[in-house]
């Protein structure tokens, strides 16, 4: 006989969730086990039960077949049949333990990036937070778009105040050890301004900023851009430098040009952080990049950029990435204990 499974249906729901999307498998497919998980949360334990006997799951709505299995498995205390496969299939390490990429994955203690419903993500922001507690993470910088980047749904100082609220909420909420950090992706302007009030930079914890729009600007003025968004006390993380999109569903994207030497050299000087994006579609900086701002003396972040819970665990990826290219773990700024991020996002 295996051991009785006993987390109940919403856990097997939520976790063949996760391990679907950190996969990268068919986002309906993950939907729809996060759907019917959301419809039965709320039902008391006998309720389900008894349409388990009844076979009258499916009349539920977002309960499908596949679903439904899971459900009725989980009730009756089996290991559902398709969580089994995808703990065997699509658990454990995203990549190879090369270059002690492992070892520095284990000291990553956070994340300073990633998305809620709020702009462009795909989950609630009490979503995320949960599966980066469950992720092991110490905090996760929540970090929704600014007022400009309008096809994010970008957030105008007054959502971003009400979202600090939410976040205060529900780090009140998980309490203990994890802590839900108050950030932002800051659009860089045309000039190298960042698209916030000073007034609401100023409450938030770790600030990323990044270019979105006009990548295509030329060399010369996209590195006044940068270098002035460096220089502005208020950014800590260059978020996706160079914008590149190398593969995936949005199709290709080439990187927008600037001299790299002087934007990191301005980063070092004024101790910005270049941001390691986990996402498989971007891969950013280059490699050529990720190494000249190493030798530059740049501090970095292991950034998931996620946009979906799954996605938090794409920092594998990047710990892979820096890795291969022999950066120190002092070096990554979310090695480092929440006190010591926090004192360093102080400027
Ligand atoms: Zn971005
Ligand atoms: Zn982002």
């Amino acid at each position: 006989m295996p051991a009785a499974y006993t987390a109940g249906p919403v856990a097997a729901l939520r976790r063949i969730a996760f391990l679907l999307e950190r996969a990268r498998e068919d986002t309906y497919k993950v939907k729809a086990y996060r759907g019917a998980a959301a419809t039965i949360l709320p039902l008391p334990d006998d309720e389900v039960a008894r349409m388990v006997d009844e076979g009258t799951l499916t009349d539920l709505p977002g309960v499908g077949k596949s679903s439904g299995r899971v459900i009725a498995e989980a009730v009756r205390g089996e290991t559902p049949r398709r969580l089994a496969e995808l703990e065997t299939e699509h658990a454990g390490p995203l990549t190879e333990d090369e270059h002690g990429a492992h070892d520095l994955h284990a000291a990553l203690r956070g994340d300073c990036h990633s998305h809620s419903d709020w702009s462009d993500g795909g989950s609630p922001i009490e979503e995320m937070a949960i599966t980066a507690m469950e992720l092991g993470h110490e905090y996760l910088v929540l970090t929704d778009h600014s007022p400009r980047l309008k096809v994010a749904r970008g957030l105008s100082a007054e959502r971003l105040a009400r979202q600090l609220d939410v976040v205060d909420a529900v780090n009140e909420h998980l309490g203990g050890s994890f802590t839900l950090l108050k950030g932002i992706e800051v659009d860089i302007l045309d000039d190298g301004g960042l698209d916030q009030t000073e007034e609401m930079l100023d409450r938030l914890d770790v600030r990323v900023a990044s270019v979105h729009s006009k990548l295509r600007m030329d060399r010369d003025a996209m590195t006044r851009r940068m270098v002035a968004a460096t220089r502005n006390r208020h950014m800590n993380v260059l978020g996706h430098c160079t914008g590149r999109l190398v593969t995936g569903g949005r199709g290709t994207r080439p990187p927008s040009q600037f001299d790299a030497r002087a934007v990191f050299e301005s980063c070092a000087e004024h101790d910005v952080a270049v941001e390691i994006n986990s996402r498989p579609e971007r891969r950013d900086p280059p490699t050529e990049l990720l190494e000249l701002a190493r030798d530059i003396g740049c501090v970095f972040s292991i950034d998931s950029d996620a946009h979906a819970p799954g996605q938090l665990d794409f920092l594998w990826y990047g710990a892979e990435r820096a890795a291969a290219a022999g950066i120190e773990p002092d070096r990554i700024v979310n090695t480092w204990p929440k006190e010591r991020l926090l004192a360093w996002a102080t400027k």
